[in-house]
């Protein structure tokens, strides 16, 4: 396998690293001193769970495990870069959720004061208006007392 031959061990410490490099020659092994790069990938073989740092140029790559000996692929690192921003939107998107919720609950409690004042209003209304219905009561008492009045006296004069 062409791909197989696009990688060297090294000694990282006490861990042991695999690292892509397209120049070496088939089964090469090479010791080298040397840590992990900022464009390295970082990832964990997934049938054995060994961590392992590839140079960025291995991305996508099928590599050997050097403890399973399985053949695993090296992720992108624009897949890693993928996921994390998917959840930045998420988190995003969440934010956003909890905002709109917390707006929500404003409004509610704003409606709630214009219905309460509402209410009152009515309240006040109300009153105002039996209020006024008794006093038209009264005046319609008054009123009647004097159809009454008139009436028993046009009796009297009809009856002169
Ligand atoms: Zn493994």
């Amino acid at each position: 396998m062409a791909e197989e031959t696009k990688q060297i061990r090294v000694e990282l410490g006490e861990a042991e690293t695999v690292v892509a490099v397209p120049e070496v020659g088939e089964g090469e092994e090479l010791k080298l001193n040397i840590s992990i790069q900022p464009n390295d990938i970082v990832f964990d073989c997934p049938h054995c769970s060994k961590s392992m740092a590839i140079d960025g140029a291995g991305a996508g790559l099928a590599i050997t495990c050097p403890d399973c000996q399985n053949i695993i692929q090296v992720p992108y690192p624009d897949t890693m870069a993928a996921e994390t921003a998917a959840d930045a939107s998420q988190m995003q998107n969440l934010h956003e959720q909890l905002t709109a919720a917390q707006n929500r609950v404003a409004d509610l409690a704003a409606d709630l004061d214009v219905a309460n004042r509402r209410i009152d209003h009515l309240e006040k209304t109300q009153s105002e208006l039996k209020t006024h219905l008794e006093h038209m009561s009264t005046e319609w008492g008054v009123i009647q007392n004097a159809l009454d009045r008139v009436m028993a006296l046009m009796q009297e004069i009809r009856l002169r």
